[in-house]
Order: C-alpha cells, then structure tokens, then sequence
C-alpha cells in the first residue's frame, strides 16, 4: 500500500464547527462586484455614480482560482453553491465557471446543489447555456410587478416585464424551481406585497419575501422601514387562509407559510425581526477573494492572498478551517443602537 503524502487532517477538522457549533454547509461566491442595477436600498446611484471605482480585473479570482477554493470548501462539508454579486451574470463567459463548478463532487459522491441569485435582467439570454452548463436552478429578485415602484426601487427604471422574460426563460431551461425574493420596505413597495403573492400563486414561482436589511453604510437604513415578517404573514393571511410549515432542513432561512387551498407556499425571511443566526451554516467568498462569515461582517480573511502563494489545497484547507473554527458571528441576535455604526462591508461588495 502507498503511504498518502497529504497531512491526515486532525480530528473533527474535515467537517469543522465553530464556536457556536454550527457546521459548514453553503458557500456563496461572487463573481463581481459590478451590477447593471442601482437599487436603492442596496447600490443607490447617489453613491454608486460613474465615477464609482469596481474592482480591477487583475483583483478579481479567476475562474481556475475560483473552482480550487469551492473544491477545498467542499472538502469541508459544503453541499451547497450559490453564484452571487453584484450581478453575477455581468461576468463574462459564466457559463464556463458553472461547469467547472458542477464537475465537482459533493460530500459522500452526492451532486452539489448549485445555485445562483440574479436580477433576472440577462436571463432571457444566459438561462439555456447556464442550464447547459450545469446550473440547477435560480433565484431572481423582483420588488414589484408594477413599473413605476420597481423602476424607482432598481435606481435604473429597468421594466418588469424583462424581468418576467427572464423568470420564463429559466422555467423553459428547466431550472426549477425558479424563487423569487423581494425586498419589503415600509412606504416604498408595501402595496406590492398582494399583487406579488397573487401572480407566484397563479404561475407557480416560490416568492419570498425580505424584511429590509441594514446591510453595509449607503442605504440610510432605518427600522422603521422595515416591514416585519409577522405583518407580512398578516397581510397575506387576510386575503387567503394559510398556515405555517416546517422548515425543510435545518438552516433554511425563510419561514414558509402553505396557502390552504393547495396553492404552494410562500416564505417570509426575517433575518430583522426573527433572527436566524444559531442556525447559520452561511460562508461567503466576495469577488477579489475575501472570505466572509457572517453578512454583517466588518473584515474578512484573504484567500486570495493564500491561493496565489500557496498551491497546496491542504494548506488551503487548513487555512480555511481555522477561520471557521474560530468563527463566533451572530450579528443579527446582538443587533442594536451600538451596532449600527460597525464599518459593515457593503452587499454588492461581498456577495449578497
Ligand atoms: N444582483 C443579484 C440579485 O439582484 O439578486 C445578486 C446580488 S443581490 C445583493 C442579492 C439579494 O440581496 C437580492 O435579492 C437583493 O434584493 C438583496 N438585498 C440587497 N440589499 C438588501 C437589503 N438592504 N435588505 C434586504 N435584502 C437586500
């Protein structure tokens, strides 16, 4: 028998947990920092004008860079992939990181569950060759069906209707279930919330709807523009009966609601209100090669760094492993007046 040259990882080190004994489930990529969009409560064009400096190309992990990292993520218990941004699907050639990324293999042979949250804008012409590529499904996010609130809500008047196009386009490529996530912030797009829920009903999409968050500096965010999930649920209940439903596995972020005449479900993520950080098994990868735990993180670790110095993936997933080890985040529990000055990293910057 040849004797193994990689170092025998230390006990309990492959799937590690960490403080809070939470293991390592999904790992959430960006691809870019760019967006089309300028969605006010997330790159609002005030702040985020032409002159606005993105990433340079040379900052950015490579496709190559990019598989080695999720493969090594992988190793420690993630099962779950999903391409985020900016808007991911402004990165050129996607296609090719969605088929590099659904050659691996997840934990015990099984397939990865590969995902990616977009706004829907280029799907019209990317679902076929991302589907082709692997991709198993999507998440779009759409705030209203009417023109006027969703134009002033994406900062750039993009219609609806092409977000529609794209939502169709997905469904014909076969990534299903398609979901769909819409930000809920109070006098801005309550009066969305019904038309919303009434037109998933009627096509089938999963909706679900996100308490407004305080993510990153630029959005002013305030708490009372947040629409808390038990009113959401309140809304939607006075115009059909439902009834809650268990979450499908442990970590599942949104609370589900099913309509009582058999017409699907609906979900309400309430990471404002409710927080769900005891069950977070969330990593997150920004597009220059940051690791994140937590969304509300105020710094990150460099992979990029380590990746371009390093080509051991035992060194990497050593790396890796310590971070997770010592992770102790539980932002949204502990949030309050004295964290709402934390130098948080913006959304689109560390991948949404
Ligand atoms: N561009 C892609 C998209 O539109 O889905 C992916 C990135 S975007 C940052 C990911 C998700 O974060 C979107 O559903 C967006 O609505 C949501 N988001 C951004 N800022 C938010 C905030 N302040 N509160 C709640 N959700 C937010």
């Amino acid at each position: 028998m040849t004797a193994s040259l990689e170092p025998v990882p230390a006990p309990g080190a492959s799937h590690p947990r960490d403080l809070l004994g939470r293991p390592l489930r999904d790992l959430r990529i960006s691809v870019t920092d760019r967006c089309n969009f300028r969605c006010t409560y997330c790159m609002p064009k005030e702040v985020f004008g032409r002159d606005y400096a993105f990433l340079p190309h040379d900052q950015i992990l490579t496709f190559e860079e990019i598989e080695r990292v999720a493969r090594v993520f992988v190793g420690l218990g993630v099962e779950k992939l999903r391409i985020t941004g900016g808007e991911p699907l402004v990165r050129r050639n996607l296609p090719d990181l969605i088929a590099m990324l659904a050659a691996i293999e997840g934990p015990g042979g099984d397939e990865l569950d590969l995902t990616l949250t977009t706004n829907g804008s280029a799907l019209r012409a990317l679902a076929q060759p991302l589907a082709d590529a692997g991709l198993r499904r999507v998440t779009v996010s759409l705030d209203s069906l009417d023109d006027a609130v969703f134009g002033a809500m994406n900062g750039i008047d993009f219609p609806v209707a092409r977000v529609l196009d794209g939502i169709d386009a997905a469904l014909e490529a076969g990534l299903d279930p398609v979901k769909v996530n819409m930000v809920v912030r109070r006098g801005v797009n309550e009066d969305s919330v019904l038309p919303m829920a009434a037109w998933a009903r009627d096509t089938g999409v999963t909706l679900r709807f996100i308490e407004y968050m305080d993510v990153g500096h630029s959005n002013g965010w305030r708490l009372e523009e947040v629409v808390p999930a038990a009113d959401l649920a309140a809304t939607i209940g006075a115009a059909w009966a439902i009834a809650p439903v268990g979450p499908a596995y442990r970590g599942e972020v949104a609370d589900r609601w099913r309509y009582l005449d058999g017409r699907g479900e609906v979900g309400i993520i309430s990471s404002v209100t409710r927080p769900f950080c005891g069950d977070c098994t969330r990593a997150r990868l920004s597009a220059e090669g940051q690791f994140y735990t937590c969304l509300f993180a105020v710094r990150g670790h460099d992979v990029r760094g380590q990746v371009r110095t390093d080509p051991s993936d035992a060194a990497l997933s050593a790396f890796l492993t310590d971070i997770w080890l010592g992770r102790d985040d539980r932002y949204s529990e502990l949030r309050s007046e004295a964290t709402n000055d934390l130098p948080k990293i913006e959304m689109f910057a560390m991948g949404g």
